[in-house]
């Protein structure tokens, strides 16, 4: 049984007060919902005020991004083990670190390497662009990205992985359930030919993209689809804790 986890990526949005309106508004929001991981993904200098806000609730925290190079001279990069002090959670892969900082599948190996051995949960994000949706290749696609992006991990119980098709990022053009379901269904079986049958069984894949208040449910529904990797509407303090009731309604 693996327990969902719906998780607010903040990106580049919310100065400090805000963050920290935000985190005790989705604190709130969540108070008392059982079944679900709540995670959010504050930008990283606001990471302590978040975790003050949070304290005493049930939400965890996540980091955006996490550099690969344990420590050193790296100007402007934070380690694992700067955050694992801060938080729980790392996204790793973000199609908009693979589109706009170059990063790719041996980036993301390397970087959810590093955060494991700090002891950090990866979200480890693949998806497919429009193009690669239109030619049919889509599946084939993210279960290289699955492959590449965990070559050489050997365990990945402390492992989620996010598919977030790139064309449905922040457009209000959601994957359909469907979709979702036959996506995270081609995850699970890259996993299997990785791993074991066992890793895929435990492995929390979540779906992203557009993932708002009223759509939720539809995914919560998808029976490979163990949460929500949420942009936008995770920046609205009503509409997020809206999407952890969708997952724990189906939990
Ligand atoms: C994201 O950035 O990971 C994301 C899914 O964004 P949105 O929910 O805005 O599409």
């Amino acid at each position: 049984m693996r327990t969902p986890i719906v998780a607010g990526n903040w990106k580049m949005n919310t100065t400090l007060a805000d963050a920290s309106a935000l985190a005790r508004a989705v604190a709130d929001g969540v108070n008392g919902i059982d079944g679900v991981t709540t995670v959010v993904c504050p930008p990283s200098v606001s990471l302590v005020p978040v975790s003050m806000a949070l304290s005493g609730s049930n939400v965890f925290i996540g980091a955006q991004d996490v550099s690969a190079e344990p420590q050193g001279a790296h100007t402007g990069e934070l380690s694992a083990d700067m955050l694992s002090g801060l938080c729980t959670y790392v996204i790793i892969g973000h199609s908009e670190r693979r589109s706009m900082y170059g990063e790719d599948d041996f980036t993301t190996a390397a970087k959810t390497t590093t955060a494991l051995a700090a002891g950090l949960r990866p979200i480890v994000c693949v998806g497919e662009s429009l193009d690669v949706r239109e030619s049919g290749d889509a599946n084939a696609f993210v279960a290289s990205q699955v492959n590449g992006s965990l070559a050489g991990i050997a365990d990945i119980s402390q492992v989620a992985i996010a598919y977030e098709p790139v064309w449905a990022i922040g457009t209000g053009r959601a994957a359909s359930p469907e979709i979702a379901q036959e996506m995270a269904s081609t995850i699970r079986s890259a996993v299997v030919s990785m791993y074991s049958d066992k890793a895929a069984d435990g492995v929390p894949v979540l779906y992203g993209g557009s993932v708002n208040a009223d759509n939720a449910a539809s995914y919560a529904s998808a029976a490979d689809v163990d949460g929500a990797l949420v942009g936008g509407a995770a920046l609205d303090g009503n509409a997020f804790p809206g999407i952890v009731k969708a997952f724990a309604a189906s939990a």
